[in-house]
């Protein structure tokens, strides 16, 4: 049986005020999802473990397969491969953001108005060698971008630049131990370098035209060594692919060997296109053994603290699932759940367990004909991230038995 993992990133929640104290799940009209929980079996899943704040990568890493506590080295990494660039075992990247700053090189914006065009021909200048290390700089969604460092002596022992807030400068990057001088060395020259370089770009004299903030420094922070992470198709005995707009998740699926189904101009926000996705995922079964499909709006309206789109996504997630997926339920297994909670009035993830559903024909039904958080408790399922890969392999009968 081929299998098909719909992640709703962020999708737990708690009660939420504007909603009448439901959740987004439960508040919105979701006929495919209770149809889904009806035929199937509802629960929840920790996607690390209880009490265990997950970020996107550590859930998805360990709902892949991969131990987060032995494989992860920091979201950098994972980022810059979903960028699209081809790093290399032993690479130093950071995450990275078009930022804005003034003329006393204070910060007055984080995320460069949310810059969504031109950052292309903005990246592209950056890449170049100091000393005798490569410089790769790529564009990722919006305001993000990837910053990696290649050559000997590269380490990730160093402070980051980001102030985390506005109204700050820039910090000067220093070793947090002996062997980081040299990165440290080479960041703050390529800060430096980049300043001259943005300034004269002609992205940012059409946005000062336009009234826009300029992308004219570069913030980066959190930095690891790109990890050699095993094959998923050796791992699993399948073939896989997946389907994200977040560059994040798409680093991932890259990186243990999924190929990519997404369609272009997909977003990872809350005005993604969910048919796009779901479509592209129906065709990708045709031809692979699993499919995950990340869709990112859930978690954008949670970090939004609002609870209202977040209902209004899921909501579109819904009626998508009934064009696509609904239609292929009775031949495929469908697993959807999310990867962590992003509840609207925290507009951070939390460690609530996420709800989850299965279905696969023939499966048992635990008789809870609706999807929520609250009504998970009736269900079947209580699973930690790193039972999901176990169980869904055993659902769709592809696992061996354990003993004799
Ligand atoms: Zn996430
Ligand atoms: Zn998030």
């Amino acid at each position: 049986m081929k299998i098909l993992l719909i992640i709703a990133d962020g999708l737990g929640d708690r009660p939420f005020e504007s909603l009448g104290w439901k959740t987004p799940l439960e508040a919105a009209h979701k006929p495919n999802l209770n149809t889904l929980a009806k035929e199937g079996m509802i629960g929840l899943i920790d996607p690390i473990k209880p009490g265990i704040i997950p970020g996107s990568d550590t859930s998805h890493l360990n709902y892949l397969g991969y131990d987060p506590f032995k494989y992860y080295t920091g979201r950098g990494p994972f980022e810059a491969m979903g960028t699209g660039l081809t790093l290399r075992g032993g690479d130093v990247a950071f995450r990275a953001n078009f930022a804005t700053v003034d003329e006393k090189g204070v910060v007055i914006d984080r995320r460069a108005g949310r810059i969504r065009e031109g950052t292309p021909e903005l990246s592209k200048p950056l890449n170049m060698k100091i000393e005798d290390v490569e410089i790769l700089f790529k564009e990722g969604t919006e305001h993000r971008a990837a910053l990696v460092l290649r050559g000997q002596g590269i380490t990730t022992n160093v402070t980051d630049n980001d102030p985390h807030a506005e109204n700050l400068r820039p910090k000067e990057i220093v070793a947090t131990s002996n062997d980081g001088k040299k990165t440290a060395r080479i960041l703050n020259e390529f800060y430096n370098r980049s300043l001259d370089i943005l300034k004269s770009q002609r992205v940012n004299a059409d946005r000062k035209k336009a009234g826009l903030k300029e992308a004219n420094a570069i913030l980066y922070r959190g930095g690891g060594v790109v990890p050699a992470l095993p094959n998923f198709s050796d791992r699993h005995s399948m073939s896989g692919g997946y389907i994200a707009g977040v560059a994040l998740v798409a680093g991932i699926c890259k990186l243990i060997g999924l190929k990519d189904f997404t369609p272009k101009g997909v977003t990872g926000s809350t005005d993604t296109n969910v048919l796009g996705k779901f479509s592209a995922a129906v065709q990708a079964l045709e031809e692979v053994d699993f499919v995950l499909v990340n869709v990112k709006g859930t978690d954008v309206a949670g970090h939004d603290g609002n609870g209202i789109v977040k209902k209004e996504f899921i909501e579109k997630i819904d009626k998508v699932l009934g064009e696509t997926i609904m239609k292929i339920r009775s031949d495929i297994l469908i697993c959807f759940t999310g990867d962590h909670s992003t509840p609207a009035s925290v507009k951070e993830h939390t460690s609530d367990p996420v709800p989850i559903l299965l279905h696969y024909p023939g499966c048992r039904r635990d008789g809870v004909g609706e999807f929520d958080e609250i009504k998970a408790k009736d269900g079947y399922l209580r699973l930690r991230g790193s039972d999901l890969m176990n169980v869904l392999l055993s659902s769709a009968n592809r696992s061996e038995k354990y003993g004799a």
